[in-house]
């Protein structure tokens, strides 16, 4: 238990250092206004209804990063890096755009089934 929370803790202090770390969202795209993501997480086809969520990027502040946790509790070193997919959508201009990000942990000995599935809306000056 107490070296489950020591990994947390460092994956926590981790995240944070390659927030500070990556370039701001603003300043690598002055031109972004607003951008909103859909987030969904499925299993092979089925999507697991509780990770749905919708997350409001606060583009004034927001580092230019998107990990997002993969939510499977037994998923081990998962998640979501979908930063370079959303830099080039950005990039493009694209108002509306969708991508997915199969997880690259693992549960137990077989990799993560996880698949992340986004649905972005960006707003631009
Ligand atoms: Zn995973």
């Amino acid at each position: 238990m107490m070296r489950r929370n020591n990994e947390a803790t460092e994956r926590h202090a981790e995240r944070r250092r390659r927030e500070d770390e990556a370039p701001r969202l603003a300043a690598a795209f002055p031109s972004l206004l607003t951008l909103k993501l859909h987030l969904q997480e499925a299993k092979g086809d089925v999507s697991v209804a509780e990770t749905g969520h919708i997350r409001h990027v606060v583009v004034a502040n927001a580092p230019l990063l998107f990990e997002m946790p993969c939510r499977d509790t037994a998923c081990k070193d998962g998640g979501h890096d979908v930063t370079n997919a959303i830099a080039k959508s950005l990039k493009a201009g694209e108002k509306n755009f969708v991508g997915e990000h199969q997880c690259t942990g693992y549960v137990g000995d077989t990799p993560c089934q996880r698949l992340l599935r986004y649905t972005a809306t960006a707003t631009y000056k």
